[in-house]
C-alpha cells in the first residue's frame, strides 16, 4: 500500500475536520503534509498535536504568531506559514500527493488552481472553484492531468454512478440525464408569507446534514443546489438542459444518473461526508469512513418532486448565470456570498438574498472568463453593486 502525504486545506471545517476523521482511522495510508485555517487558532493547534503536519497556514500574522507561541511549548517540529502565497505553497510542494480542497467560498479558488496546475490528486469540495473559474480549472486539471475527485455528495454520488473513467462526453456513454437530488432544506413546506422572517438559526437547521453556517443557508434557500448544477456542468461536462434538479426531503439517494436503455444508476447511503470523502481518499479502492450502514427498512420511505421555483428563486438564478455563461456564475456566487454573509449578520432579511444576487446579474455585463483576472474583477464588481444593494434593502 503506498502512503499518501495529504495537505488539508480548511483543515478546522466541517469537511476538513470529517477528512481529519477519516485519515485518523487510516494512520497506515496517509499522512498529513499541511494543515490550514482561517482564525480558528486553538482547534488547528489541537489538529497539530494529532496529526504532526510538516507545515500548519493561518492567514494572518498575530494567529501565526499565537500557533507559533502555542507550538513552542510542545516538541513537534510544524512550521507555521502565514498568508494566501503560504497556501498555494502547501498545495503544490513536492511531497504532497493529494489536496483536500475545504476552504469555503472564493478563498478556496487559489490554492486548488496551483494544486491542479502542480498535478496534484485533487479532492474537490470547494464548489466555489468550478462556479467561479470552471473553465480556467478545468482546463489546468487536463493540461497537467491532477485527477480530480468530486467530495460534495451529489457529484461524488454521479461519479460513482457515471462509467468508470467517464471521457465527458455523455452521449457517447449513453447518458440521457443527471438527475441532482437535494433535500429541500429546512423551508420546504414553511408557508411563503413565513419565509421574510426566518432567522439565521432557522435557516442553519438542516434536517439532514451537519454544515458550516455559510452553506447551510444556501441549503435553505437552495442556492447551494444551483452551485451544484454550475458544479456538476463543469465536472461531467453537462448543459443545464442534462441537468435535472430532484427534491428528495430523505437525502439517503445522493444522486441519480440516468441511460438512455431506461436504466438509473443511483448512489445511496446514511447523509455523512465521510463517505465522499473516504472515497475521494482511497479512490479506486474502498476504505472504511466512520459511517453506519444504511438501513433501508428504517428509511422505508423515499419521496421525489419537482423543485419548486417560486419558492426558491435563487434556483432559477442559478440556472439563469450558467446559460449566461462567462464571469455569470462568478458575480451569481459572489452576490451570494454578500447577501449571505448580511443575512447572517441580520442586516437583510431571507427573502432579500435572491433580490441582491437578481439586482447584480441585472446590472453588471457578462464578459468571456479567459484568466483569472477576468474572475477577479466580476467577483469585485459583483461585490461592489451587492454590498450598495444590501445597503438600500436595509433602509
Ligand atoms: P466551514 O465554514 O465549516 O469551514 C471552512 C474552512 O475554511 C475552515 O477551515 C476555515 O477556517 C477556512 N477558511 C474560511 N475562510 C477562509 C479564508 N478566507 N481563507 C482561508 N481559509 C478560510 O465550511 P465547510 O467545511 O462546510 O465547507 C467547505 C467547502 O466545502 C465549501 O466550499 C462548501 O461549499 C463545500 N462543501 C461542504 C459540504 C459540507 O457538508 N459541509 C458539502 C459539500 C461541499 P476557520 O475555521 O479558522 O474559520
Amino acid at each position: 500500500m503506498v502512503m499518501q502525504s495529504i495537505t488539508v486545506l480548511g483543515s478546522t471545517g466541517s469537511i476538513g475536520t470529517s477528512t481529519l476523521d477519516v485519515i485518523a482511522r487510516h494512520r497506515d495510508r496517509f499522512s498529513v503534509f499541511a494543515l490550514t485555517a482561517n482564525s480558528q487558532v486553538e482547534l488547528l493547534f489541537r489538529q497539530c498535536v494529532e496529526f504532526k503536519p510538516r507545515f500548519a497556514v493561518l492567514l494572518d500574522e498575530p494567529s501565526a504568531a499565537r500557533l507559533r507561541e502555542l507550538l513552542a511549548e510542545t516538541d513537534l517540529a510544524t512550521e507555521v506559514l502565514c498568508g494566501v502565497a503560504a497556501l498555494e505553497q502547501v498545495s503544490r510542494a513536492s511531497e504532497v500527493d493529494a489536496v483536500m480542497a475545504a476552504i469555503v467560498g472564493a478563498a478556496g479558488l487559489p490554492p486548488t488552481l496551483a494544486a491542479a496546475r502542480a498535478g496534484k490528486k485533487i479532492l474537490l469540495a470547494n464548489k466555489e472553484t468550478l462556479v467561479l473559474a470552471g473553465n480556467v480549472f478545468m482546463e489546468a486539471v487536463r493540461a497537467s492531468g491532477s485527477p480530480l475527485l468530486p467530495i460534495d455528495s451529489e457529484h461524488n454520488a454521479i461519479f460513482q454512478a457515471l462509467p468508470r473513467g467517464y471521457d465527458g462526453d455523455l452521449k457517447q456513454n449513453g447518458v440521457s440525464k443527471i438527475l441532482l437530488t437535494a433535500s429541500g432544506g429546512p423551508f420546504r413546506n414553511t408557508p411563503l408569507s413565513e419565509l421574510q422572517h426566518v432567522t439565521p438559526d432557522q435557516a442553519c437547521a438542516h434536517p439532514n446534514w451537519s454544515m458550516g453556517r455559510k452553506i447551510s443557508v444556501d441549503s435553505a434557500s437552495m442556492m447551494n443546489k444551483g452551485l451544484e448544477v454550475i458544479e456538476a456542468h463543469w465536472l461531467f461536462n453537462a448543459s443545464a438542459d442534462d441537468i435535472q434538479v430532484v427534491v428528495h426531503p430523505q437525502s439517503v439517494i445522493h444522486s441519480l444518473v440516468q441511460y438512455v436503455d431506461g436504466s438509473v444508476m443511483a448512489q445511496l447511503g446514511n447523509p455523512d461526508m465521510r463517505t465522499p470523502i473516504a472515497y475521494g481518499l482511497s479512490y479506486p479502492e474502498r476504505i472504511d469512513a466512520g459511517v453506519a450502514a444504511l438501513d433501508l427498512f428504517k428509511v422505508a420511505t423515499m419521496n421525489f418532486v419537482a423543485p419548486d421555483f417560486d419558492r426558491f428563486p435563487c434556483l432559477s438564478l442559478a440556472y439563469q448565470a450558467l446559460r449566461a455563461a462567462g464571469t455569470a456564475p462568478g458575480m451569481l456566487n459572489a452576490a451570494n456570498e454578500v447577501a449571505v454573509a448580511a443575512f447572517l449578520d441580520e442586516r437583510i432579511a431571507f427573502l432579500d438574498i435572491p433580490r441582491v444576487i437578481a439586482a447584480v446579474l441585472d446590472e453588471l455585463p457578462v464578459v468571456d472568463v479567459c484568466g483569472l483576472d477576468d474572475v477577479l474583477a466580476a467577483d469585485a464588481a459583483a461585490r461592489r453593486v451587492a454590498a450598495e444593494r444590501v445597503v438600500a434593502l436595509q433602509r
